[in-house]
């Protein structure tokens, strides 16, 4: 990971923001080759999602054919959005941070037992419970006094399991992770949210938030999409745009940051069919990375076990990456896919649900009324075909275009050794980018700067110019120049030399393969063409 970090930074892929500054964590800034290659994941994803998405047909694996559609909505919504959506109550925890350890805890999701032993009496915490966190208080707690299994019988445990929020003095516990007592920080809330104030009220009446998610200026939207296009269920919208979220523990390069950029999908369509759209979604999202280029043992597919399902969700499933920052066997969610059943659409209209046995009901406050009333608006839809009246199911593929982005760069990295201009080997490290996401398409290159071969080149770029982001370099040996763009992953170097004077032809060189071959002048930008989209 060291080597990838270290060529994005020395290429201009990415930066630290504000580095001059000392930087500011979990924020992270596209350099001048980092923003093409980001750009290219995102139009590939749009075009493949959206604009080439054929409509009239039935795409493989799908149950009949569908409509795609795109929006591009605000950051900052109306406050109440994000009461409905469950982000303002389920984003806002107190947290516990553990000094030892460096972990950050929900504070009621901790819990623990009192005992007593050798003279001493501590709270001995554990994030799991009944049983379990039984039997994990017991080992931890003979661990931190130096005794054996056999000697379990002496230590006197005061009451059952209980929350660490009935504790109100942390100086005698003993934290989930940490080998000494009172490791832990008061209890501090926390929002994940970003919180700003719309116009000149700096009171709650003008507090908002920057959304920290794409997905909920589409389902605020539905009504709009359907009543002012043609659409028809099922049918998908989708959004690219930045989120953010104050994580707590921003880390692993761009992996998790503060301020992202999101590919989402909402899926609408009949909830009877709703499982095979499901499915249909797992498997098209998960052949988009495997066609760009992530395949392998390192992406795979991991459908979610149903207790860690959100309360409205039928079924979800993440693509997840190896990537070399994570220890082995272990992998980071790329994109996740789930069934979220008709949740959304209602808690706009009739505010925040909660799942009560198998049904989705309103909560409710105190007072007997929606805790957090919805808009109030019809979000059904009506067929007018089968004139059945229904709350579309959704299927959400949501995606993160940062992490996206340094999958693609992960998966890219290649180190090899090519013969140099002597037949010596050479050290090399080269992107193999797939050639849609290479930032750069094509290298033109002089031989030499005389005897006209800068001018034939300077032809040949500003031909291919119009139609691909191309490069023009007459410096230093042709081999370097070459050894240049591999590392930024280029698929062809274009080289004009002597023999191009005597015929009209130049030298093509393939990054991954180093095969050379010659192509007419003149066809140099149907042989680019040819070779970028493969046909
Ligand atoms: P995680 O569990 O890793 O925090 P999540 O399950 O909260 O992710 P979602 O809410 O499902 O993530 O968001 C959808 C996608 O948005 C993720 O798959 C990921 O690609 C991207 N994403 C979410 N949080 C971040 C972040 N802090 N930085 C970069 N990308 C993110």
């Amino acid at each position: 990971m060291d080597k990838v970090v270290s060529l994005t930074k020395r290429r201009g892929f990415m930066f630290q923001s504000s580095e001059i500054y000392g930087g500011l964590n979990g924020f992270w800034d596209y350099g001048p080759l980092g923003v093409e290659l980001k750009r290219n994941v995102k139009e590939c994803w749009w075009r493949d999602m959206v604009t080439s998405h054929d409509e009239l047909a039935t795409a493989a694996g799908a149950p009949m054919p569908y409509e795609m559609t795109g929006l591009d909505s605000t950051i900052i919504m109306h406050p109440q959005i994000w009461k409905c959506s469950g982000h303002y109550d389920l984003f806002h925890d107190f947290m516990v941070d553990c000094r030892e350890s460096k972990k950050r805890y929900r504070h009621d999701q901790v819990s623990g037992r009192w005992v007593e032993a050798r003279g001493q009496r501590f709270f001995v915490a554990t994030q799991l419970g009944g049983t379990e966190g039984e039997e994990e208080a017991q080992q931890r707690a003979l661990k931190f006094l130096n005794l054996r299994a056999k000697d379990a019988a002496s230590l006197a445990w005061d009451g059952p399991l209980v929350s660490l929020t009935t504790v109100a003095e942390f100086s005698q516990v003993l934290g989930p992770d940490a080998k000494a007592l009172g490791t832990l920080t008061p209890p501090r809330e926390f929002n994940l949210m970003f919180k700003t104030y719309v116009g000149a009220l700096s009171g709650e009446e003008g507090a908002a938030f920057l959304r920290p998610e794409t997905a909920q200026g589409i389902f605020v939207n539905f009504k709009n999409v359907v009543d002012s296009s043609r659409v028809r269920i099922p049918f998908g919208i989708a959004q690219i745009g930045k989120s953010f979220r104050n994580e707590i523990t921003p880390r692993n390069f761009t992996f998790r940051s503060r301020e992202f950029e999101q590919m989402e999908i909402e899926f609408f369509c009949h909830p009877q069919s709703s499982p095979q759209w499901y499915q249909y979604w797992r498997d098209r999202r998960y052949r988009w990375y495997t066609d760009l280029g992530l395949a392998g043992e390192r992406l795979r597919m991991r459908e979610h076990h149903t207790d860690e399902l959100s309360h409205y969700s039928c079924g979800t499933a993440d693509i997840e990456y190896a990537f070399p920052f994570l220890p082995p066997g272990e992998f980071g969610e790329l994109e996740g896919i789930a069934h979220r059943g008709d949740f959304d659409l209602r808690s706009h209209s009739e505010g925040k649900l909660v799942r009560q046995g198998n049904d989705l009901v309103v909560e409710l406050g105190p007072d007997g009324k929606p805790r957090h009333p919805g808009s109030g608006r019809d979000l059904s839809y009506f067929d007018d075909f089968t004139r059945e009246r229904f709350v579309p199911h959704v299927i959400e593929p949501s995606a993160g275009a940062d992490r996206g982005t340094l999958a693609f760069l992960c998966e890219a990295y290649r180190e090899d050794s090519v013969p140099d201009e002597k037949g010596e080997p050479r050290a090399r490290v080269y992107l193999k980018f797939h050639p849609r996401l290479a930032p750069i398409k094509a290298a033109v290159f002089p031989l030499v700067k005389k005897d006209g071969m800068p001018e034939i080149a300077v032809d040949i770029y500003r031909a291919l110019k119009p139609h691909f982001n191309v490069f023009y370099d007459e410096k230093g040996a042709v081999g370097r120049r070459y050894a240049r763009q591999d590392e930024v992953g280029t698929p062809f170097c274009i080289t004009i030399d002597s023999q191009t004077l005597a015929d009209q032809t130049v030298t093509f060189r393939d990054r991954d393969t180093l095969k050379q071959w010659r192509v007419r002048v003149d066809d140099c930008v149907e042989e680019v063409r040819r070779r970028l989209t493969g046909n």
